[in-house]
Protein backbone atom coordinates (compact mmCIF):
# COMPACT_ATOMS: atom_id res chain seq x y z
CA UNK A 1 0.00 0.00 0.00
CA UNK A 2 0.85 3.57 -0.02
CA UNK A 3 0.78 4.93 3.19
CA UNK A 4 2.22 8.38 4.80
CA UNK A 5 3.54 8.10 8.50
CA UNK A 6 3.28 10.73 10.38
CA UNK A 7 5.36 11.21 13.53
CA UNK A 8 8.71 9.52 13.89
CA UNK A 9 8.96 9.42 18.15
CA UNK A 10 9.51 6.06 20.32
CA UNK A 11 6.67 4.32 18.85
CA UNK A 12 6.26 5.79 15.51
CA UNK A 13 9.99 4.81 14.24
CA UNK A 14 9.48 1.27 14.49
CA UNK A 15 6.08 1.10 13.43
CA UNK A 16 6.74 2.52 10.55
CA UNK A 17 9.79 0.79 10.22
CA UNK A 18 7.66 -2.60 10.14
CA UNK A 19 5.55 -1.14 6.96
CA UNK A 20 8.61 -0.53 5.20
CA UNK A 21 10.03 -3.84 5.93
CA UNK A 22 6.75 -5.53 5.18
CA UNK A 23 6.98 -3.81 1.66
CA UNK A 24 4.87 -1.35 1.69
CA UNK A 25 5.70 2.28 -0.37
CA UNK A 26 6.30 4.35 3.20
CA UNK A 27 6.24 8.56 2.83
CA UNK A 28 7.29 9.60 6.44
CA UNK A 29 7.10 13.54 7.90
CA UNK A 30 8.17 13.88 11.40
CA UNK A 31 7.89 17.63 12.99
CA UNK A 32 11.72 18.11 13.65
CA UNK A 33 13.71 17.33 10.28
CA UNK A 34 16.81 15.86 11.80
CA UNK A 35 14.41 13.18 13.19
CA UNK A 36 12.37 12.25 9.86
CA UNK A 37 14.57 10.18 7.55
CA UNK A 38 13.65 6.47 8.02
CA UNK A 39 15.80 3.99 5.87
CA UNK A 40 13.36 2.58 2.86
CA UNK A 41 11.03 5.62 3.32
CA UNK A 42 10.66 8.89 1.50
CA UNK A 43 10.63 11.96 3.68
CA UNK A 44 8.02 14.45 2.78
CA UNK A 45 8.39 18.15 4.16
CA UNK A 46 4.98 18.23 5.36
CA UNK A 47 1.70 16.33 6.56
CA UNK A 48 0.02 17.46 3.54
CA UNK A 49 2.70 16.44 1.30
CA UNK A 50 3.33 12.86 2.33
CA UNK A 51 -0.79 12.31 2.55
CA UNK A 52 -0.79 13.40 -1.21
CA UNK A 53 -1.33 10.69 -3.24
CA UNK A 54 -1.32 8.26 -0.71
CA UNK A 55 -4.10 5.33 0.28
CA UNK A 56 -3.57 5.07 3.97
CA UNK A 57 -1.93 8.13 6.58
CA UNK A 58 -0.87 6.45 9.37
CA UNK A 59 0.05 9.11 12.90
CA UNK A 60 1.84 8.58 15.58
CA UNK A 61 2.35 11.71 17.59
CA UNK A 62 2.48 12.89 21.29
CA UNK A 63 -1.04 14.43 21.98
CA UNK A 64 -4.18 16.40 20.58
CA UNK A 65 -2.50 19.48 20.22
CA UNK A 66 0.35 17.96 17.54
CA UNK A 67 -2.76 15.81 16.25
CA UNK A 68 -4.63 18.66 15.40
CA UNK A 69 -1.68 20.13 14.26
CA UNK A 70 -1.12 16.95 11.70
CA UNK A 71 -4.30 16.55 10.24
CA UNK A 72 -5.91 20.43 10.16
CA UNK A 73 -3.10 22.91 9.96
CA UNK A 74 -2.61 25.07 6.55
CA UNK A 75 -0.39 22.30 5.62
CA UNK A 76 -2.22 19.25 7.21
CA UNK A 77 -3.69 16.28 6.46
CA UNK A 78 -6.81 17.76 5.62
CA UNK A 79 -5.23 20.03 2.97
CA UNK A 80 -4.86 16.80 0.83
CA UNK A 81 -7.31 14.70 1.78
CA UNK A 82 -8.72 12.58 -1.18
CA UNK A 83 -12.01 10.92 -1.30
CA UNK A 84 -11.33 7.00 -0.27
CA UNK A 85 -8.08 8.43 1.90
CA UNK A 86 -7.83 6.34 5.10
CA UNK A 87 -6.57 7.86 8.15
CA UNK A 88 -5.77 5.92 11.07
CA UNK A 89 -4.60 7.93 14.43
CA UNK A 90 -2.28 5.64 16.95
CA UNK A 91 -1.73 8.79 19.37
CA UNK A 92 -3.38 8.83 22.66
CA UNK A 93 -5.36 12.21 22.04
CA UNK A 94 -9.08 13.67 23.82
CA UNK A 95 -11.65 11.02 22.07
CA UNK A 96 -13.59 14.62 21.50
CA UNK A 97 -10.71 15.78 19.42
CA UNK A 98 -10.66 12.92 17.39
CA UNK A 99 -14.24 12.92 16.53
CA UNK A 100 -14.13 16.37 15.61
CA UNK A 101 -10.95 15.53 13.06
CA UNK A 102 -12.94 12.84 11.73
CA UNK A 103 -15.90 15.17 11.47
CA UNK A 104 -13.50 17.34 9.04
CA UNK A 105 -12.07 14.77 7.32
CA UNK A 106 -15.78 13.25 6.42
CA UNK A 107 -16.70 16.47 4.93
CA UNK A 108 -13.55 15.54 1.91
CA UNK A 109 -14.61 11.76 1.80
CA UNK A 110 -12.21 10.74 3.58
CA UNK A 111 -11.97 8.23 6.95
CA UNK A 112 -10.28 8.46 10.30
CA UNK A 113 -9.97 5.51 13.18
CA UNK A 114 -8.60 6.27 15.84
CA UNK A 115 -6.39 3.30 16.96
CA UNK A 116 -4.25 3.95 20.20
CA UNK A 117 -1.66 1.01 20.65
CA UNK A 118 -0.92 -0.42 23.94
CA UNK A 119 2.28 -3.08 23.95
CA UNK A 120 5.28 0.22 24.35
CA UNK A 121 8.42 0.36 23.10
CA UNK A 122 8.81 -3.07 22.63
CA UNK A 123 5.65 -3.97 21.27
CA UNK A 124 6.40 -1.33 18.62
CA UNK A 125 9.33 -3.11 17.45
CA UNK A 126 8.40 -6.59 17.67
CA UNK A 127 5.31 -6.32 16.19
CA UNK A 128 3.29 -6.91 19.47
CA UNK A 129 0.89 -4.20 19.76
CA UNK A 130 -2.28 -4.20 20.57
CA UNK A 131 -5.19 -1.76 18.40
CA UNK A 132 -8.19 -0.50 20.38
CA UNK A 133 -10.01 0.92 17.21
CA UNK A 134 -12.86 3.45 16.76
CA UNK A 135 -14.45 4.32 13.78
CA UNK A 136 -16.09 2.29 10.79
CA UNK A 137 -15.98 -1.42 11.07
CA UNK A 138 -15.34 -1.37 7.32
CA UNK A 139 -12.03 1.25 7.86
CA UNK A 140 -10.80 -2.05 10.51
CA UNK A 141 -11.02 -4.48 7.69
CA UNK A 142 -9.41 -2.34 5.24
CA UNK A 143 -6.26 -1.89 7.65
CA UNK A 144 -5.86 -4.90 8.32
CA UNK A 145 -2.71 -5.92 6.85
CA UNK A 146 -1.04 -2.83 8.12
CA UNK A 147 -2.41 -3.91 11.97
CA UNK A 148 -0.94 -7.67 11.11
CA UNK A 149 2.62 -6.15 9.97
CA UNK A 150 2.44 -3.61 13.29
CA UNK A 151 0.77 -5.80 16.17
CA UNK A 152 -0.87 -8.93 17.23
CA UNK A 153 -4.78 -7.97 17.83
CA UNK A 154 -7.01 -5.65 17.02
CA UNK A 155 -10.05 -4.32 19.27
CA UNK A 156 -12.46 -2.84 17.13
CA UNK A 157 -14.66 -1.20 20.38
CA UNK A 158 -17.51 1.08 18.45
CA UNK A 159 -17.63 4.13 16.81
CA UNK A 160 -15.05 7.39 16.34
CA UNK A 161 -13.82 8.14 19.63
CA UNK A 162 -14.41 4.99 21.30
CA UNK A 163 -11.08 3.81 20.62
CA UNK A 164 -9.66 6.21 22.56
CA UNK A 165 -12.14 6.21 25.62
CA UNK A 166 -11.12 2.62 26.21
CA UNK A 167 -7.22 3.50 25.83
CA UNK A 168 -7.55 5.89 28.86
CA UNK A 169 -9.10 3.51 30.55
CA UNK A 170 -6.53 1.00 30.57
CA UNK A 171 -3.83 3.63 31.31
CA UNK A 172 -6.03 4.44 34.48
CA UNK A 173 -5.06 0.85 35.33
CA UNK A 174 -1.45 1.38 34.30
CA UNK A 175 -0.87 4.33 36.43
CA UNK A 176 -2.98 2.56 39.63
CA UNK A 177 -1.07 -0.54 39.15
CA UNK A 178 2.12 1.22 39.19
CA UNK A 179 1.83 3.77 41.61
CA UNK A 180 0.21 0.83 43.74
CA UNK A 181 3.51 -1.01 43.11
CA UNK A 182 5.61 1.93 44.30
CA UNK A 183 4.04 2.55 47.17
CA UNK A 184 4.19 -1.40 48.60
CA UNK A 185 7.99 -1.55 47.57
CA UNK A 186 8.83 1.81 49.22
CA UNK A 187 6.86 0.51 52.56
CA UNK A 188 8.86 -2.51 52.37
CA UNK A 189 12.18 -0.88 51.42
CA UNK A 190 11.88 0.82 54.48
CA UNK A 191 11.26 -2.30 56.43
CA UNK A 192 14.39 -4.01 55.22
CA UNK A 193 13.00 -5.78 52.35
CA UNK A 194 15.15 -5.62 49.05
CA UNK A 195 13.96 -4.22 45.58
CA UNK A 196 14.85 -7.81 44.60
CA UNK A 197 12.95 -9.75 46.77
CA UNK A 198 9.80 -7.72 46.48
CA UNK A 199 10.00 -8.41 42.58
CA UNK A 200 10.51 -11.85 43.01
CA UNK A 201 7.51 -12.26 45.29
CA UNK A 202 5.21 -10.14 42.96
CA UNK A 203 6.22 -12.70 40.12
CA UNK A 204 5.29 -15.54 42.04
CA UNK A 205 2.16 -14.88 43.46
CA UNK A 206 -1.57 -13.75 42.60
CA UNK A 207 0.49 -9.94 42.68
CA UNK A 208 2.17 -10.25 39.29
CA UNK A 209 1.38 -8.17 36.61
CA UNK A 210 1.93 -7.77 33.05
CA UNK A 211 2.83 -4.20 33.85
CA UNK A 212 5.29 -4.92 36.49
CA UNK A 213 6.61 -7.42 34.54
CA UNK A 214 7.41 -5.62 31.71
CA UNK A 215 9.07 -2.61 34.00
CA UNK A 216 11.26 -5.54 36.58
CA UNK A 217 14.37 -5.52 34.51
CA UNK A 218 14.47 -1.44 34.32
CA UNK A 219 13.37 -1.14 38.14
CA UNK A 220 16.46 -3.65 38.98
CA UNK A 221 18.98 -1.69 36.73
CA UNK A 222 17.19 1.70 37.89
CA UNK A 223 17.36 2.65 34.33
CA UNK A 224 14.54 5.22 34.00
CA UNK A 225 15.39 5.84 30.44
CA UNK A 226 12.17 6.68 28.36
CA UNK A 227 9.78 3.70 26.98
CA UNK A 228 6.69 5.26 27.73
CA UNK A 229 7.80 9.19 28.61
CA UNK A 230 6.26 10.40 32.30
CA UNK A 231 5.32 13.15 30.67
CA UNK A 232 2.93 11.21 27.93
CA UNK A 233 1.69 9.67 31.01
CA UNK A 234 0.99 12.94 32.69
CA UNK A 235 -1.01 14.38 29.62
CA UNK A 236 -3.14 10.64 29.49
CA UNK A 237 -4.09 11.22 33.19
CA UNK A 238 -5.47 14.42 32.36
CA UNK A 239 -6.86 13.34 29.50
CA UNK A 240 -8.61 10.75 31.75
CA UNK A 241 -9.66 13.18 34.31
CA UNK A 242 -10.68 15.58 31.39
CA UNK A 243 -12.83 12.68 30.20
CA UNK A 244 -14.25 11.42 33.55
CA UNK A 245 -15.63 15.21 34.10
CA UNK A 246 -17.52 15.65 30.61
CA UNK A 247 -19.24 11.95 32.11
CA UNK A 248 -19.79 13.54 35.61
CA UNK A 249 -17.27 10.84 37.05
CA UNK A 250 -15.43 10.52 40.73
CA UNK A 251 -12.03 9.40 39.62
CA UNK A 252 -10.20 10.08 43.34
CA UNK A 253 -7.50 8.01 43.29
CA UNK A 254 -6.39 8.62 40.19
CA UNK A 255 -6.83 12.77 40.71
CA UNK A 256 -4.13 12.31 43.80
CA UNK A 257 -1.47 10.03 41.33
CA UNK A 258 -1.84 12.73 39.27
CA UNK A 259 0.03 14.74 41.65
CA UNK A 260 2.65 13.13 42.24
CA UNK A 261 3.08 13.10 38.03
CA UNK A 262 2.78 17.13 37.74
CA UNK A 263 5.05 16.91 41.00
CA UNK A 264 7.83 14.86 39.01
CA UNK A 265 7.81 16.95 35.81
CA UNK A 266 8.36 19.86 37.87
CA UNK A 267 11.31 18.65 39.75
CA UNK A 268 12.48 17.44 35.62
CA UNK A 269 12.03 13.64 35.50
CA UNK A 270 9.67 14.60 32.61
CA UNK A 271 11.97 13.07 29.92
CA UNK A 272 12.48 9.67 31.92
CA UNK A 273 10.09 6.62 31.91
CA UNK A 274 7.11 6.75 33.93
CA UNK A 275 8.80 3.91 35.83
CA UNK A 276 11.26 7.12 37.63
CA UNK A 277 8.02 7.91 40.04
CA UNK A 278 9.16 4.98 41.93
CA UNK A 279 13.10 7.10 42.50
CA UNK A 280 10.74 10.29 43.71
CA UNK A 281 8.79 8.20 46.31
CA UNK A 282 11.88 7.02 47.60
CA UNK A 283 13.40 9.78 47.69
CA UNK A 284 10.55 11.15 49.67
CA UNK A 285 10.29 8.80 52.15
CA UNK A 286 14.34 9.04 52.79
CA UNK A 287 15.26 6.16 51.03
CA UNK A 288 18.91 6.00 49.04
CA UNK A 289 17.94 5.40 45.47
CA UNK A 290 19.51 1.87 44.95
P1 LIG B 1 7.57 10.56 21.52
O1 LIG B 1 8.72 9.64 21.41
O2 LIG B 1 7.65 11.73 22.45
O3 LIG B 1 7.23 11.08 20.04
C1 LIG B 1 6.29 12.08 19.84
C2 LIG B 1 6.15 12.37 18.37
O4 LIG B 1 5.18 13.43 18.22
C3 LIG B 1 7.44 12.88 17.73
O5 LIG B 1 7.49 12.45 16.40
C4 LIG B 1 7.27 14.39 17.81
O6 LIG B 1 8.02 15.08 16.85
C5 LIG B 1 5.79 14.50 17.49
N1 LIG B 1 5.22 15.76 17.92
C6 LIG B 1 5.19 16.29 19.17
N2 LIG B 1 4.54 17.47 19.17
C7 LIG B 1 4.19 17.71 17.89
C8 LIG B 1 3.48 18.78 17.25
N3 LIG B 1 3.04 19.84 17.92
N4 LIG B 1 3.26 18.67 15.93
C9 LIG B 1 3.70 17.60 15.24
N5 LIG B 1 4.37 16.57 15.77
C10 LIG B 1 4.60 16.63 17.09
O7 LIG B 1 6.23 9.80 21.95
P2 LIG B 1 5.82 8.27 21.72
O8 LIG B 1 6.20 7.50 22.94
O9 LIG B 1 6.22 7.81 20.38
O10 LIG B 1 4.23 8.41 21.80
C11 LIG B 1 3.44 8.77 20.67
C12 LIG B 1 1.97 8.59 21.04
O11 LIG B 1 1.75 7.20 21.37
C13 LIG B 1 1.54 9.38 22.29
O12 LIG B 1 0.22 9.83 22.14
C14 LIG B 1 1.65 8.36 23.42
O13 LIG B 1 0.79 8.69 24.50
C15 LIG B 1 1.21 7.10 22.70
N6 LIG B 1 1.71 5.84 23.28
C16 LIG B 1 3.01 5.73 23.71
C17 LIG B 1 3.45 4.53 24.25
C18 LIG B 1 4.86 4.35 24.76
O14 LIG B 1 5.07 3.40 25.53
N7 LIG B 1 5.80 5.17 24.40
C19 LIG B 1 2.56 3.45 24.36
C20 LIG B 1 1.27 3.59 23.90
C21 LIG B 1 0.84 4.79 23.36
P3 LIG B 1 9.49 15.67 17.18
O15 LIG B 1 10.46 14.60 16.76
O16 LIG B 1 9.55 16.89 16.37
O17 LIG B 1 9.54 15.97 18.66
Amino acid sequence: MKIAFLGLGIMGRPMAARLVAAGHEVTVWNRTPSRADLPGARTAATPAQAAAGAEVVWVCVSDTAASERVFLAEDGVLAAAAPGLLAADSSTISPQASRRIAARLAERGATLLDCPVTGSKQGAESGKLVFIAGGPKEAVARLQPLFQVMGQRVFHIGGNGMGLAAKLAMNLNIALIYQGFCEGLVLAEKSGVSAGQMLEIIGATMLRSGVIEYKAPFIRARDYSPNFPLKLMLKDIRLMLEHARSLQTELPALQTVAGIYEQAVRQGLGEQDYAATLGLMERQSGLAEA
